[in-house]
């Protein structure tokens, strides 16, 4: 796990003392692990705790000097920035309802510009790819060296076992686009709810993530946010310690044959086509036959027949007779409409 980037800590900062204390117990497990903790929290609907403000600024400076871990929080503003860099955070990271706003992310980029500081996008709440990108190019378009990725889910219409639905193909597209940025999966938003956690924890180490970002509380059901999802350092520990990071060395190797094999698709694919090309050529050419000779297009006992002849082969080399019926369906067609085109040109 060491070279795992693991950020930990409660969802919001509470008070001082369970600021501190979950610190201590978060360094027990690690050293190098981040400590999070929101300061200011866009929530959804007002009349939920908003976060303590500034003050919780001064606990955060306290975990960096008597606990020792390296601190992160949300910045929604420049003013945010400002005051977190004050107070010597090491790490911001930019909220998925602040993602998805172009100005804010732009005015947090201005802010953070030639202060060195580490900057982390979240997935914004939809799943609209582009915005994700769009707030890392602003990011990095200033010159911010020190930029990642953090995966949360995505609200949808329909309510799922998820809080926030994973839709891994969109972290993977972003691991595609930037394959230098570290991407972090935070289970913790994506469950909603505990039980959930270690199954997405594991599924983010099964695809090569960076690391996780995980709520942690001393007394998680009483945390004044996001109470379902926390977990305890104790919990957090055993989570921690049951995931199974796959090895790189391994990872390389498979990514060596998978490169391999997509190469000998690529290839089969073009002859495919190529195939297909001549096929529908010579299609053409008796689309000419049949207008000449003033015969209708569709023969049905033909079509039967080509079925028929290419299901039972099918059986002998292992392509299903569904298969089979739409791959030829496909190809008949196009072929008729290439036909038809023949017949009523020129
Ligand atoms: C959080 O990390 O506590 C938080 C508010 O996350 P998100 O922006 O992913 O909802
Ligand atoms: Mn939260």
């Amino acid at each position: 796990m060491s070279d795992k980037i693991i950020f930990a800590g409660p969802c919001s900062a509470e008070t001082e003392e369970q600021v501190l204390l979950t610190a201590k117990d978060i360094a027990q497990i690690d050293k190098n692990i981040i400590y999070r903790a929101g300061i200011w929290k866009p929530r959804t609907r007002p009349n939920s705790f908003e976060g303590v403000g500034e003050i919780g600024l001064t606990w955060l400076k306290l975990v960096k000097q008597q606990v020792g871990l390296k601190t992160a929080t949300e910045v929604a503003t420049s003013k945010h920035v400002e005051l977190a860099l004050n107070n010597n955070v090491d790490v911001l990271w930019i909220g998925a309802r602040t993602t998805v706003n172009p100005f804010s992310v732009q005015d947090i980029a201005d802010a953070v510009k030639g202060t060195g500081v580490s900057v982390y996008v979240k997935n914004p709440i939809h799943p609209d790819i582009q915005l994700w990108i769009g707030a890392v190019e602003r990011i990095q378009n200033v010159g911010i060296e020190k930029v990642g990725l953090i995966h949360r889910g995505f609200s949808t219409y329909n309510k799922t076992d998820f809080r926030n639905e994973p839709m891994w193909q969109i972290p993977i597209e972003m691991a595609v686009k930037f394959p230098d940025l570290p991407l972090i999966c935070d289970p913790s938003h994506i469950s909603g709810k505990r039980h959930n956690l270690l199954k997405v924890a594991q599924k983010a180490a099964d695809l090569n993530f960076s690391g996780l970002m995980i709520e942690t509380h001393l007394n998680p059901d009483a945390a004044w946010s996001d109470a379902e999802q926390q977990i305890t350092p104790n919990v957090l520990k055993d989570l921690l310690g049951s995931i199974e990071w796959r090895e790189q060395s391994a990872i390389k190797n498979i990514d060596a044959m998978l490169q391999k094999l997509r190469c000998e698709i690529d290839s089969l694919d073009q002859n495919v086509l190529d195939l297909l090309a001549k096929r529908m050529e010579i299609s053409e050419q008796i689309g000419s036959l049949k207008k000449d000779n003033n015969i209708p297009i569709l023969q049905v006992s033909r079509w039967t027949d080509i079925l028929n002849q290419a299901i039972e082969k099918g059986k002998h080399i292992g392509l299903s007779s569904e298969f089979i019926h739409n791959y030829l369906a496909a190809i008949h067609q196009e072929s008729i409409n290439r036909q038809n085109n023949v017949m009523n040109h020129d």
